[in-house]
């Protein structure tokens, strides 16, 4: 029998419907307070605010919920996998809208300085740098409130939804350049 220290993380072909929650919930959160933040930010200009923050919005929710199933999820072992729910629950929405793809290909997420990876990235840091000038430039208590909250969410993202509730116990860590990034594949 192995012990505590030497068993290894379970892995998920079902992730529990809360990881799939807290994900989802942490990752919308995100993009609302983002873009929220950004318009506030910036409402000194009579278009530059609520536009960028309405912009910022619909690209990274078009980003994770349209281009990752279209681009990055029919290469994933999830794609394949019967019955199988990812962290993400993309896996799902991809086999109604995107044909198999290849297993050899989802390494190339990583690859390329506008891949999949990197936008999705993006996606998470650029409200934060966006807010930083306005906190300058045209301060309040609800929008330092606001940036605290986003910069939580990235580090509760990294720090545990990645490492703990994601990649740790996800089937395709083994290929995914993230897991091998975050040390989770041995554990
Ligand atoms: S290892 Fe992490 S980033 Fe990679 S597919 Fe799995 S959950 Fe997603």
């Amino acid at each position: 029998m192995q012990s505590d220290k030497t068993a290894k993380a379970k892995l998920y072909v079902r992730y529990p419907l809360s990881s799939v929650l807290i994900y989802n919930g942490s990752t919308v959160l995100h993009y609302l307070l983002g873009g929220i933040g950004i318009a506030l930010g910036y409402s000194f200009s009579s278009w530059a605010g609520y536009t960028f923050g309405v912009l910022y919005f619909l690209l990274s929710f078009l980003d994770m919920y349209v281009i990752m199933p279209l681009a990055v999820c029919p290469n994933c072992v999830y794609y394949r996998a019967k019955n199988s729910i990812c962290i993400s629950g993309l896996n799902i929405l991809s086999k109604k809208i995107a044909k198999e793809g290849d297993p050899k290909n989802f390494p190339k997420r990583a690859e390329g300085l506008f891949c999949p990876n990197n936008l999705y990235m993006a996606s998470l840091i650029v409200p934060i740098l966006a807010m930083l000038p306005a906190l300058f430039l045209n301060f309040s208590a609800a929008l330092l409130l606001i940036f605290l909250g986003v910069v939580g969410l990235l580090l509760f993202r990294f720090f545990i939804i990645f490492p703990k509730l994601a990649c740790l116990h996800c089937s395709a860590k083994h290929q995914c350049p993230q897991a091998g990034a975050m040390g989770v594949r041995d554990l």
